[in-house]
């Protein structure tokens, strides 16, 4: 089956990009669940945190993340980065994806 997230990587489904580089994409989520809520995903199609297996991809996140945070405001306030994984994990998408959350507290236990 097609997988969504290798179709906005490949620009055949619109998303509008917030960052890109080599390796990595950030696009704005669907349905957002705070004041800012992007989606940072290798750009190769790797199913879930269980699959991630070079290091290089994770110091590419990062790397996103942090000039994301920057470039959008969430810092020094702060945010939240959250990797849903597998079914009881909340993971819709088999395409590994990294929500940034910010713009407002939040709470925990995330429930
Ligand atoms: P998950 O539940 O797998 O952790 O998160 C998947 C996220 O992808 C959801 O928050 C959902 O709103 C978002 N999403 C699903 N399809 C699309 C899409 O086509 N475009 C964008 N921008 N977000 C999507
Ligand atoms: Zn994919």
């Amino acid at each position: 089956m097609a997988c969504v997230f290798c179709g906005i990587v490949e620009g055949n489904v619109p998303a509008t990009k917030v960052y890109e580089d080599d390796q990595v994409v950030a696009f704005p989520d669907l349905n957002p669940q705070a004041p800012t809520h992007v989606l940072v995903i290798p750009k190769r199609h790797i199913s879930s945190l269980m699959g991630l297996e070079a290091e290089q991809d994770l110091l590419a996140v990062h790397r996103a993340v942090r000039n994301l945070a920057e470039s959008l405001g969430l810092w020094p306030d702060g945010f939240r980065l959250v990797i849903n994984s597998g079914p009881q994990g909340g993971q819709t998408v088999h395409h590994l994806h990294f929500h940034l959350l910010g713009g407002r507290f939040m709470k925990w236990p995330p429930g």
